[in-house]
């Protein structure tokens, strides 16, 4: 849509509330309201105002005032508001300058895609994330001397008294069993469903959803390959469904990538391939099917996944996914059908059309514009420099016995670990001046002190269990 047929828009669909919205620079959509008579063509040239001291790892206090502009080509109605309201996703722009803000994920990813042109290799780099999250029961109780225990029943939406939380049905699912037996056992096939249905009704296409291996209802939700920038727009409608949803059922959805003990956590697969003229470049007769132009790109991702982990894996609950034996990866090899490899080349179809690479370390808590176009960036330098990435390790990785496994590179451990290597390794990512030194050192600092160095500080829970009685 152009600002006009925007406008015209509001007026036929008697549209109430303007939304307009924008990823901040950690990772979490943000928005602001206005009536519909607010917007007018001039927005669309000079903004709204906000203040971008109020948004973590942003302006300085005595420097706040921002712009947003929206995008046009982006107007969805909201599914969740009664009253008709109008998303607009928008670029984040400085008021003095004019200049669109160097921290702002969705001009990154934007810059991205034209240093892709720009080099003539290819004109489209195609995004196809696999989000994992967990659908949790909202439990909330509590005890009144008066009438005892009391719990919120989250199926029926209201409080109940009694300790217990009526009979047990049966069919649960085990830990490490929810992939994926029908229903009584799969309780969340509705919900994802639902989810489903306003995916497609917000134009992203959807390929399945299904039930995850881990118990407490870890769903999935494929969604078909877009552009980039389209991509990380997606990512956060989304979010943005699967969340309200959940709420709407009395649930609460969680992409935090590691919520339970023992169980599978939530990763966020990325399928990537490259794209000329209408042509895709990835397939060939290499391993795999893969062309010499996708295993390079191949070899740029795992010589810079340690410091491409600050971004794909970037909270410090990432890492406790990031262990043996729960179909994560650790090792940084990859392989055409080993799924303890970080980076797979999916066989299922063998037109050349669906030829990609799928990176497996990444995970949903990460900034998907960011994410994404540091992914893109590492495959260029891969090509760039004719990247080779070693052997392809077609054994599973978990059972390497330790003289193999010291030879195949890991992923970091920590976040601290991925932010050092961030801060040594991102030449690749200043190319084109599509991420800037600033974005780098703003993001290292602000991942050290208000996540690495935070969860740090803190005693855990189980080092009461540990320490206490000594
Ligand atoms: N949940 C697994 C992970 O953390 C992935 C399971 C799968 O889809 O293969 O990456
Ligand atoms: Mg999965
Ligand atoms: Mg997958």
């Amino acid at each position: 849509m152009s600002p006009k047929e925007v406008l015209k828009f509001v007026e036929e669909n008697n549209i109430k509330i303007v939304d307009l919205r924008f990823m901040d620079f950690i990772g979490l959509w943000q928005h602001c309201s206005y009536p519909a008579h607010e917007l007018t063509e001039d927005v669309f040239e000079d903004g709204m105002g906000f203040d971008g001291s109020s948004l973590r790892g942003w302006q300085a206090i005595n420097n706040s005032d921002m712009i947003l502009i929206p995008d046009p080509a982006s107007a969805k109605v909201d599914p969740f508001s009664e009253i008709p309201t109008l998303i607009l996703i928008c670029n984040v722009f400085d008021p003095i300058t004019k200049e669109p803000y160097t921290r702002d994920p969705r001009y990154i990813a934007k810059k991205a895609q034209n240093y892709l042109k720009g080099t003539g290799l290819a004109d489209t780099a195609f995004f196809g994330p696999e989000a994992e999250f967990f659908i949790f029961d909202d439990i909330r109780y509590g005890y009144s001397a008066n009438s005892g225990f009391f719990y919120f029943d989250s199926e029926e939406g209201n409080w109940n008294s009694g300790a217990d939380r009526g009979p047990n049905l049966g069919y649960k699912i085990r830990h490490k069993e929810g992939y994926f037996p029908c229903p009584p056992h799969d309780t969340l096939m509705g919900i994802r469903s639902e989810m489903t249905l306003l995916m497609e009704e917000m134009d992203i296409t959807v390929e399945a959803h299904h039930h995850e291996v881990a118990t407490g209802g870890q769903c999935e939700i494929d969604i078909k390959y877009a552009p980039l920038l389209e991509q990380g727009d997606n990512l956060l409608l989304y979010k943005y469904i699967v969340k309200n949803v959940a709420r709407k059922h009395n649930k609460t959805a969680t992409f935090m990538p590691k919520p339970m003990y023992g169980d599978n956590g939530s990763g966020m697969h990325v399928h990537q391939s490259l794209w000329k003229d209408g042509k895709p470049l990835f397939a060939g007769d290499e391993y795999g099917g893969l062309s010499e132009m996708a295993l390079y790109y191949t070899g740029g991702i795992i010589k810079h996944a340690k410091a491409l982990a600050a971004f794909t894996n970037p909270t410090t609950n990432s890492y406790k996914r990031l262990v043996p034996g729960f179909e994560a990866p650790v090792n940084l090899a990859y392989s055409s059908r080993n799924r303890s490899a970080s980076l797979r080349i999916p066989m299922y179809d063998s037109s050349p059309k669906a030829k990609r690479i799928e990176v497996r370390f990444p995970d949903p808590s990460c900034n998907s514009y960011l994410a994404f176009t540091a992914m893109l960036m590492a495959g260029l330098d891969g090509i760039e420099n004719k990247i080779d990435p070693g052997d392809p390790m077609d054994k599973n990785l978990y059972d390497l016995d330790p003289i193999e496994l010291s030879n195949v590179p890991q992923m970091p451990a920590s976040l601290d670990e991925a932010l050092d290597e961030l801060e040594k390794d991102h030449e690749f990512l200043l190319k084109g001046d599509v991420f800037t030194e600033d974005v780098i050192s703003t993001w290292i600092e602000y991942k050290r002190e208000n996540e690495a160095n935070a969860v740090n500080m803190r005693p855990h829970p189980y080092e009461f269990m540990l320490y206490f009685d000594f």
